[in-house]
């Protein structure tokens, strides 16, 4: 018997085997497009329930067993895994189109959009009236054949380009080594960084060491490496990729890529491509996300430009320089905060250890929305380092559950996400309610020392949390819009907001304990945190704001008379400059995050999360940062409600007006008096 074709509550991980997974999606495919059948075959005049409600209800057992493959193809992968995945993956796009392409099911739908009048809807049926017509609208349903037909086509290029583009980037990353035999030229660079560059000659059957363009190697090289000479050369290689006179190549690819997009749009009925994907957008248009960056460039450009005169005055007194140039950056500004901060991680690592933090966060939950969690061992797990509580509420009455996996093991990718493995729902009556998972990569245990988190890894782990808490206290009636089901420049304000809390001292003094010795973190400590946070913030915030004009100039609007990347580059690129041009490099070329990954006119969305983050947080500030009031209101307008209302309304409804953009800037200290 297949587990994963039988009704379950909690993923039942020790029933499940590898093979099951192959033979049960396809079968739960084939059901769902059964259930579709049904909602396209009936014969009843099309309404709300039998239509949109009842297509929101379908492959609800394929939902989780998709969930669960995939979750685990991140968090406990193998090669057989990864096998069912290549062949899975095609199928499941496959049936995601067809649905979208599905005329029959689309005049149903449209049917109920256009009479959607006639209805008493509540505002979260009519968000997902719209989500789902616009699901195909977006994708071409209301195009003639003939339109149909050019749509498909430039999609089909668009995804070659997309593939082109990303793969010269990675062609040119990895045609450049720099190979050094002189172990002077490694001045400056700590040892691990050393041995890293031997191992990578060793590995290219090289003597001496080898530096790339990834980031690992590049990134210390630039920030330690006191040769300038040769950081010059690896930051040029870096600047560089795909603009150089070879088949590798982008800047015939950028310009296609952007003129494809414009014309999908304009297909479509839109501006540019930016308006298309701004619909879905709380910034809603370019011209808001224009005006959000230039008014924060304005307030920027100032501390910007004091943070750089600051740092060229230092690298003159130290080294001499006269001009500053980009590939000084990095090492100036890391020797500058050496000397002002004196921080560093083994400073902080005592007072952070993992239990400490995860009780931490647990304390900072429970204080604001009146959360416990208890340690479930009957929950099953997919590994034995994973974690498994019980969430309720002040009550006793079930939240969530919720999964914890902390520590790097092979078969786990990098970095650090939150995901699901149930969504939070009301069906037939029942509140349904989530199944969450927090999986990173934190510093693990060894015989000697518990696993001591740096400051970073703190702040990821409450970041991921407040994704959490989005997820786990949602409370909507469709899955389609609970939880982080959101516009994606308001999904990270949960995550983004709980990070505050890390640099509050009320917070630390709750966890940030010595591992030893019981002690709480010194308050000089928590100040030095407090400051290197906003270390060259202006200059940070510059360089953010000039990509986000970047990406915009780009998709916001009509890109036909573009012939020079090189050239368009410099002039979007305007007033956010602080370091002399560097006529052989490009950064357009290598833009992988808007031309290959899915932030076209979306880049903004950074500092956007940011805008709404700190002028929330800024409320909680005003009020106590444990303020229980202010915490309701959070969790009853915003982390509840999902996507089931307008996020701005949603925000609105918190915060009592649209968000103030002078939050951000007085926290990063930008705002100069
Ligand atoms: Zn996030």
């Amino acid at each position: 018997m297949n587990p994963l074709l039988q009704p379950f509550d909690q993923a039942p991980f020790s029933k499940i085997k590898n093979e099951h997974f192959a033979p049960a999606i396809k079968q739960l495919i084939e059901d769902t497009k059964k259930e579709v059948n049904a909602i396209v075959e009936n014969n009843d005049a099309p309404t709300f329930a039998n239509t949109v409600e009842a297509l929101e209800n379908t492959g609800h057992q394929l939902d989780r067993a998709t969930s669960i493959f995939f979750n685990l193809n991140s968090a406990e992968t193998n090669e057989e895994i990864q096998k069912i995945a290549q062949e899975l993956s095609p199928l499941l796009t496959e049936f995601g189109n067809d649905l979208l392409l599905n005329e029959a099911l689309f005049k149903k739908v449209k049917t109920v959009y256009d009479t959607r009048d006639s209805y008493e809807l509540t505002a979260e049926q009519k968000m997902l009236l719209d989500k789902q017509y616009k699901g195909f609208s977006r994708n071409g349903a209301n195009l003639s054949e003939e339109k149909k037909i050019a749509l498909r086509k430039i999609d089909t290029e668009l995804s070659k380009l997309k593939l082109t583009f990303g793969e010269n980037v990675l062609a040119e990353t990895n045609a450049y080594q720099m190979h050094l035999t002189e172990e002077s030229d490694l001045a400056g660079l700590p040892e691990g960084v050393k041995e890293a560059a031997a191992q990578t000659a060793k590995e290219k059957e090289k003597e001496g060491w080898v530096f790339t363009l990834d980031y690992p190697s590049y990134v210390p090289f630039m920030k330690y490496a006191e040769n300038r000479a040769l950081r010059k050369e690896l930051s040029l290689a870096f600047g560089a990729r795909a603009f150089q006179k070879n088949e590798h190549n982008n800047e015939q690819n950028v310009i296609d890529i952007v003129n494809l997009r414009h014309q999908r749009a304009a297909l479509l009925g839109y501006e540019s491509h930016a308006h298309f994907v701004l619909e879905e957008r709380m910034a809603e248009t370019p011209q808001k996300v224009q005006s959000f960056l230039n008014e924060l460039l304005v307030k920027a450009k100032p501390a910007a430009q004091k943070e750089f005169d600051e740092l060229e005055a230092f690298a003159k007194a130290l080294d001499g320089i006269d001009q500053l140039q980009k590939w000084d950056s990095a090492f100036y500004a890391e020797k500058l905060k050496q000397q002002k901060f004196s921080l560093d991680d083994e400073k902080l690592k005592p007072y952070f250890k993992l239990e400490n933090v995860i009780n931490g966060v647990f304390t900072v939950a429970n204080k604001l929305f009146g959360l416990e969690f208890e340690i479930d061992n009957t929950i099953e797990k997919y590994h034995e380092d994973v974690k498994t509580y019980r969430v309720t509420d002040a009550e006793g009455v079930l939240v969530a559950i919720f999964y914890a996996d902390f520590h790097p093991r092979a078969g786990k990718r990098g970095g650090a996400w939150m995901t699901s493995y149930k969504p939070q729902q009301k069906f037939h009556g029942i509140n349904d309610r989530p199944h969450i998972s927090n999986v990173c990569n934190f510093t693990k245990p060894t015989a000697s020392k518990p696993s001591l988190l740096t400051f970073n890894e703190v702040t990821t782990l409450f970041h991921e949390f407040g994704h959490g808490l989005h997820g786990m206290l949602a409370n909507t009636t469709y899955k389609g819009l609970s939880g982080t089901n959101v516009y994606w420049d308001f999904v990270e304000l949960p995550s983004q907001i709980l990070e505050n809390w890390c640099y509050e001292k009320e917070t630390l003094e709750l966890f940030a304990t010595h591992y030893e010795t019981g002690e709480v973190i010194p308050m000089e400590l928590v100040k030095k945190i407090k400051e290197s946070a906003t270390f060259h913030e202006g200059m940070q915030t510059m360089r953010q704001l000039s990509f986000g004009l970047l990406d915009m100039s780009w998709h916001g609007s009509d890109p036909s008379n573009i012939s020079e990347v090189k050239k368009f580059e410099t002039e979007a690129f305007g007033d956010t400059t602080l370091y002399p041009e560097t006529p052989e490099t490009c950064m357009s070329t290598a833009f992988s995050h808007i031309f290959q990954g899915g932030y076209s006119a979306g880049y903004y969305s950074y500092k956007w999360a940011e805008v709404l983050d700190a002028d929330a947080f800024a409320y909680f500030k005003q009020e106590g940062i444990f303020n229980k009031k202010v915490a309701s209101k959070f969790k009853d307008t915003v982390l509840s409600q999902g996507g089931t209302v307008d996020p701005m309304e949603l925000y609105k409804a918190f915060r009592g007006q649209e968000p103030n953009p002078d939050a951000l800037l007085e926290r990063a200290g930008l705002l100069v008096k």
